[in-house]
């Protein structure tokens, strides 16, 4: 996980500053970010919560009766003794199994897992652990996915593979913005690409969190534009063509 002056890259986490709340929390009081992502998890489901670092959403879950078994699957070795401790300390080892594995590999036929959640990374990263563990899906789980950036390709990937967008969520914690999808395989499905980079969902019920989101990222393109004009270096003409025609698209949302 690459760490800089305490701030995770990955899940955004930094160290609070004062007057705003720690982040990370725990098993208890989990996130804002994670508590919506666990009013997303069907109940009774038997989860698998790959990339689950400390364990928090699964023991949460299991804590509160909300769940009836999980895996906590973590590629590095850190969390995953992190996870473990988690599960440990409250007493979960019967009903929580932590798996040092890569992505959907932490997942056995035995479990019988009919959710999945995969949060606080890049939407690409998501993307390739779905895509290359396609292997260990049986079709019937609920996705819940929590990227940091990056929702486009992965949206992109839901249709590919026949996963309708069933939910999308926005919300801002911290000064940042996270994007809930959940999405269940139900068969051949068609997203404009309009909808594949704003959220199918997201367009029709233009939340004020999710205009404001884009009124933003609108500032930062346009101030991307005016520095390409100054750049002492010619700009490539593909790269100006990709951000003018993503200012026109949201501006076009805007209006
Ligand atoms: N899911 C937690 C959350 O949202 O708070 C933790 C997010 S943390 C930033 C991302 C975690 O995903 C890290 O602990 C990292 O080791 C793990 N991870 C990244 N790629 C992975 C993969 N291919 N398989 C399993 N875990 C992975």
């Amino acid at each position: 996980m690459r760490k800089q002056l305490g701030f995770c890259f990955a899940c955004r986490k930094v160290p609070a500053v004062r007057g705003e709340k720690d982040l990370q929390l725990n098993e208890q009081t989990l996130s804002q970010r994670l508590e919506r992502v666990a009013t997303h998890v069907p109940a009774g489901a038997r989860l698998a919560d790959i990339g689950s670092d400390h364990g928090y959403l699964p023991v949460a879950l299991m804590r509160r009766g909300a769940i009836t078994s999980a895996v906590a699957g973590e590629a590095a070795l850190t969390p995953f003794r992190s996870a473990e401790r988690t599960v440990r300390e409250n007493d979960l080892r019967q009903q929580i199994s932590v798996r040092l594995a890569n992505g959907l590999a932490a997942i056995e036929p035995s479990d019988g897992i009919t959710a999945i959640s995969i949060c606080g990374m890049g939407g690409e990263t998501i993307r390739d652990i779905l895509d290359s563990g396609k292997a260990r899906l049986s079709g019937d789980e609920r996705l819940i996915l929590q990227p940091n950036g990056g929702e486009q390709p992965l949206r992109q990937w839901l249709m590919d593979n026949d996963y309708r967008i069933l939910h999308e969520e926005l919300l801002r914690e911290n000064r940042f913005d996270y994007e809930i999808i959940v999405a269940d395989r139900t068969g051949p499905v068609k997203y404009t690409s309009e909808e594949l980079y704003f959220g199918p969902l997201q367009m029709q019920t233009r939340s004020p969190a999710f205009l404001s989101k884009w009124q933003r990222i609108l500032r930062e393109k346009h101030k991307t534009l005016a520095r390409f004009e100054h750049a002492r270096q010619v700009v490539p003409e593909e790269k100006v063509r990709e951000i003018v025609d993503q200012a026109r698209m949201i501006t076009e949302l805007l209006a």
